[in-house]
């Protein structure tokens, strides 16, 4: 995002420009030769190489290894690696001085580089192009156009926040208005690159500076001030190593010293300077400081050795083109030849630096040979001819101080330009800041909002999930109610089904006897029978005369015993309770083998029996009951584990009729009460044996269904009652039972 905002910034800023370049040529000036590194490490290595060739002089391996490089990199299709490609061969084609072709060659690479930084939001490379570019066009004297490059390679630092290549085109920026004339400002471009090197430490960016300083000050005839730079930068240098640094530093160390008049130093430094050039093989700069060696020597008055190196120079660069050189090398060949008086020589060398400056576009320079011509013409007494050379170089200072003011204008247009461009960037940067800062805010709310939204939603969510569970809880707990009910519904049901399947069962689960509920189902019947035929005898009797009167019909009346196991709880305890269950079975038989098959044989509970003895005269209910009690004592019974258990019982009896309460539904209730009260009376004369009401006497009332033993007694005692029993005494107990 922020790449592709700063390549939209880019391209808007870069939009329209197209230049058109005079040429010049000039030399001796320090600039910066290095090319940004590529990412890839094939293309890293191959731009190393070549730029080392570019170095060491050897233009035509540079060249070669560039035109490989570019072929790979079209390969590839990569446009920053084409324009990379083409940034070197541009580099090599000034390293030869060749400017038209180094101009073609950049211009490539700055269209292929826009082109990348508006697919790839790369900018840096563009930058280091255009300011390249900018250089060319200083080189060719196209100071305006030379501006423009630099500024728009700068504006783009800015955007980069790139202090370093900021300070290295104000660099740039003051070796262009050098170039102009515009020395102050040069120096003031200069002096805040070194400021910000000298704040970074950065000493070997430093150097390139104050040397460019130094020449600057040479230039505006301080050469005391030139020189204190020009030792400083010759510190730096040596501190970092590079020899070719060096070596420049010694070709202008010599020819200041040259121009100082201190002619030892200067031979001891441009010595060096040759040796270093030779050695890292610069031609061209060897040639160079051989011009300087030939004004060192001019100056040591040696002027015929100045001329062979100059002529030997003047040679090489015609071949190698160094043309700026060849340049220098003519002027300097004039002033030895005019010093030698050999004025045709002199002329023939300031005819072809014309000549030359011309070609190369140096009108500051072909000035000042025109100037030398003007000179030589009139030591010649050749006055037209000077007049003519005076119009010609009046007209190139005409035109060399129009140009000098337009390139002013440019320049102050440019920087003009770069400061509000400077302004609408820092516009553009604050701008966008702001507005991230409100698309943050934004985001901000809408973050707030949606995770918000969320967290309700969220939180309706759980409100509903808790209402539905709730609901479902209460569905649950009403169907666990309901289930409920029905649950005890059904257990009562049960209870009450099992209570009535008890009640209808007639007969006991244990011994398989008839259980009370048959007896007192089958009773009334039974009692009313025995009643009604004691009625029909009665009235039968009442009726006949005393002799004709009959006894109660045989087997007319019945007895109702009521049995209970003496001391039951102890065998329970001694023997287990299914002990006392096998002896409750067996009862049973023992009750059979006595009482007859149409006998009511019931379990009343527990160890309790009942046995309605029917159709019986009631004399035989004693020898029934006597014939039970010794039933269960006489045989042992058997236990589970064939274990022999002597058992006995008790039995208290009634017989029936009795005159007993009118209530005939009562009279079994009755009947039960006094075999319970001879039952008791029977325990309590010693068990094992039985005890029995037969009889009453007519004297006593009917018998109340609230019989008491103690009533018993006493009337037992008045001899009311026909009270029958195994026992020697029937004992009644103290307080006689309710
Ligand atoms: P008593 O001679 O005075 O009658 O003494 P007892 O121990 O027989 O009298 P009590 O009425 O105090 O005890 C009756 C015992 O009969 C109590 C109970 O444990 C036992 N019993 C009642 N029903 C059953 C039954 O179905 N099986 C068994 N094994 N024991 C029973
Ligand atoms: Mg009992
Ligand atoms: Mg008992």
């Amino acid at each position: 995002m922020k790449k592709f905002v700063l390549a939209v910034v880019c391209a808007q800023l870069l939009q329209p420009w197209l230049v058109s370049a005079q040429q010049q040529t000039t030399s001796g000036v320090k600039t910066d030769i290095s090319v940004q590194t590529s990412v890839d490490p094939d293309f890293t290595a191959r731009q190393l190489q070549l730029q080392q060739a570019r170095q060491q002089g050897d233009l035509a391996l540079a060249d070669a290894l560039a035109t490989q490089y570019l072929t790979a990199a079209e390969q590839q299709a990569d446009l920053l690696q084409m324009g990379q490609a083409y940034h070197e061969l541009g580099n090599n084609a000034m390293a030869r001085n060749d400017y038209p072709l180094a101009k073609q060659h950049l211009e490539q690479a700055v269209s292929l580089l826009t082109q990348n930084n508006e697919q790839n939001g790369d900018a840096k490379p563009l930058a280091a192009a255009l300011r390249r570019l900018g250089m060319v066009y200083r080189y060719q004297s196209d100071y305006s156009t030379a501006l423009d490059y630099v500024y728009r390679a700068m504006q783009i630092y800015q955007l980069l926040q790139d202090q370093a290549e900021i300070a290295n085109s104000y660099g740039s920026v003051g070796t262009i208005l050098e170039k102009m004339g515009q020395y102050e400002a040069a120096l003031q471009a200069h002096q805040q690159e070194l400021e910000y090197y000298a704040r970074q430490g950065k000493s070997s960016d430093m150097a390139s500076v104050l040397f460019n300083l130094a020449n600057l000050n040479h230039k505006l005839g301080d050469p005391a001030k030139a020189l204190q730079y020009y030792l400083q930068v010759m510190q730096l240098d040596l501190a970092s190593g590079d020899k070719r640094n060096i070596a420049y530093s010694h070709n202008k160390l010599a020819f200041l010293y040259t121009d100082l008049g201190q002619l030892d130093k200067a031979g001891e430094h441009i010595r060096q300077a040759l040796q270093l050039f030779a050695e890292i093989g610069a031609k061209r700069d060897l040639d160079w400081a051989r011009t300087v060696e030939a004004k060192l020597a001019l100056a040591n008055g040696k002027p015929q050795q100045a001329r062979q190196i100059l002529d030997a120079v003047i040679q090489r660069a015609t071949e190698r083109q160094y043309l700026s050189l060849l340049v220098d090398a003519y002027e300097l060949a004039a002033t030895v030849a005019l010093q030698q008086q050999d004025d045709a020589a002199a002329m023939v060398y300031i005819n072809a630096g014309i000549a030359q400056a011309k070609q190369n576009h140096e009108q500051g320079r072909e000035a000042k040979l025109q100037q030398m011509r003007v000179t030589l013409l009139l030591k010649k007494d050749d006055a037209p001819a000077a007049l003519a050379a005076l119009l010609a170089q009046k007209q190139l200072d005409d035109e060399i101080f129009n140009s000098k003011r337009a390139a002013a204008i440019a320049a102050i247009q440019a920087q003009t330009d770069y400061t509000s461009q400077q302004y609408q960037i820092e516009r553009l940067q604050h701008e966008k800041d702001l507005q991230q800062a409100r698309l943050e805010q934004q985001k901000l709310t809408r973050n707030f909002w949606i995770y918000g939204l969320l967290a309700g939603f969220v939180l309706l969510i759980s409100l509903y999930r808790r209402y539905l569970q709730h609901r479902q809880n209460l569905a649950l707990e009403h169907q666990v109610n309901v289930r409920t009910a029905e649950l005890q519904q059904k257990n009562t049901e049960l209870a009450l089904a099992y209570q009535q399947l008890e009640t209808i069962s007639l007969t006991d689960k244990l011994t398989g006897l008839s259980n009370r509920h048959f007896l007192e189902s089958h009773i009334d019947k039974e009692l009313e029978l025995c009643r009604r035929q004691w009625h029909d005898w009665q009235q039968h009797h009442n009726r006949l005369e005393a002799a004709d009167r009959v006894s109660m019909p045989e087997h007319s009346e019945l007895a109702v015993f009521l049995i209970d196991l003496d001391h039951f709880k102890q065998l329970n305890d001694q023997h287990g309770h299914h002990a006392g269950d096998d002896v409750l079975r067996q009862v049973k038989q023992r009750m059979q083998q006595v009482f007859r098959q149409t006998d009511y044989l019931v379990r009343w509970g527990g160890e309790e029996f009942v046995v309605v003895a029917r159709q019986i005269n009631r004399a035989e209910a004693s020898q029934l009951a006597s014939r039970f009690v010794t039933q269960v004592a006489a045989t042992p019974f058997m236990l589970a584990a064939q274990q022999p258990l002597a058992v006995t019982c008790s039995v208290g009896f009634a017989c029936y009729p009795l005159p007993l309460d009118k209530d005939p539904g009562r009279h079994f209730e009755t009947l039960l009460k006094i075999a319970d009260c001879c039952l008791y009376a029977a325990k309590h004369s010693g068990r094992n044996g039985w005890a029995g009401l037969t009889d009453i006497s007519p004297d006593l009332p009917l018998l109340p269904a609230h019989l008491c033993a103690e009533k018993l007694q006493s009337w037992q005692q008045q001899g009311l009652l026909q009270l029958v029993h195994s026992f020697a005494r029937l004992q009644w107990p103290p307080l006689a039972r309710q």
